[in-house]
């Protein structure tokens, strides 16, 4: 048995005691989340291959929003650590970018040659995939993110499904939003990148822009990653709560629900 199943083992052991804990965490900053005060939503990407810096992330000591890729080979245990340890589930699908190779893309990628169906069947394999999923974010995905056809296929399934659709925005080009209003499905943007360069002090002055743009605008979402430096970006993002005193940090689905409250 690896770590990570000695774990999952002793928390199932543990049982009632450590299921209402996580219920708890769960559900605690949901029932209480008004419509004023400053909110932050930090979204972790590139989960479900083991990456850098897993553990450090799944054990921070306020709730993110964990972003994992499908049908790699701890897709399943990182979803389920997650949910446990009280932090939001996404699917990480990956997307065809301009630039880089598919092979980057990861198994089960949309591309912008598939057919409409095989485009959703796709989405609806990779959701299947990730237990606990709420919502749906982008891995590169520059070129499928600028296409209407494509992204009309995968937010067709997120309303089909009921999940939000976060667009990472690796592309100011991207369709995602206005495609999104008008097909009535929730959708928002990432703001920020933590960790574009994996050198800690880099990523301390991110995260210090994160929260002067919380400052400003009332909330912010912004992302990093687990993987090479992934420990980096994962010390850093659990001095958050001290580098923007005062902000609650929310799952992505509470940040859309505080956004909608707003308008
Ligand atoms: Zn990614």
């Amino acid at each position: 048995m690896n770590k990570l199943g000695l774990v999952l083992a002793v928390a199932i052991g543990l049982g009632w005691s450590l299921n209402a804990t996580a219920a708890e965490r769960r559900n605690a900053p949901e029932g209480e989340t008004p419509a004023s005060g400053k909110a932050a939503a930090i979204v972790i990407d590139d989960f479900g291959n083991g990456m850098d810096g897993t553990e450090q992330m799944m054990n921070l000591p306020f709730p993110i929003t964990v972003a994992v890729m499908p049908f790699l080979p701890t897709t399943e245990k990182d979803a389920e650590e997650a949910y446990y340890k009280g932090h939001e589930v996404i699917v990480h699908m990956p997307m065809e970018p301009f630039t880089g190779r598919k092979s980057w893309l990861g198994p089960g990628a949309v591309t912008c040659d598939l057919t409409d169906e095989q485009i959703r069947e796709r989405v609806r394999a990779a959701i299947d995939n990730v237990p606990h999923a709420v919502g749906i974010s982008n891995h590169m995905g520059s070129k499928a993110t600028s296409s209407e056809r494509v992204m009309e296929n995968v937010l067709a399934v997120c309303r089909e499904r009921g999940l939000y659709f976060l667009d990472s925005h690796t592309n100011y080009r991207s369709v995602v939003g206005k495609t999104a209003r008008r097909m009535g499905v929730q959708s928002t943007d990432n703001q920020l990148f933590l960790d574009d360069v994996k050198d800690s002090a880099l990523i301390r002055k991110q995260l210090q822009l994160f929260g002067k743009l919380v400052e400003e605008q009332g909330t912010g979402i912004a992302i990093g990653h687990v993987g090479t430096g992934g420990q980096k970006t994962a010390e850093a993002v659990k001095e958050a709560p001290q580098v923007m005193p005062g902000v609650r940090f929310l799952r992505m689905s509470e940040m859309l629900k505080m956004r909608g409250l707003e308008n």
